[in-house]
């Protein structure tokens, strides 16, 4: 599960999107992922624990 620390919203899984720059301006071309809030498109987000959910630990 992953949390926006903008919006507070808690999903599942980010959006993601490849973003390609230029880095230098000729071939150094660069490609890579992020990921964001899928609510307010923030990348403003944390991984948190799968097996948090709500309820008493033991
Ligand atoms: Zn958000």
């Amino acid at each position: 599960m992953f949390l926006c620390n903008r919006c507070g919203e808690v999903f599942r899984e980010p959006d993601t999107k490849r973003v390609t720059e230029n880095m230098d301006g000729e071939n150094g071309w660069w490609t890579y992922t992020v990921a964001f809030c899928p609510i307010c498109g923030s990348h403003n987000i944390e991984e948190t624990a799968e097996n948090n959910e709500d309820g008493p630990e033991d």
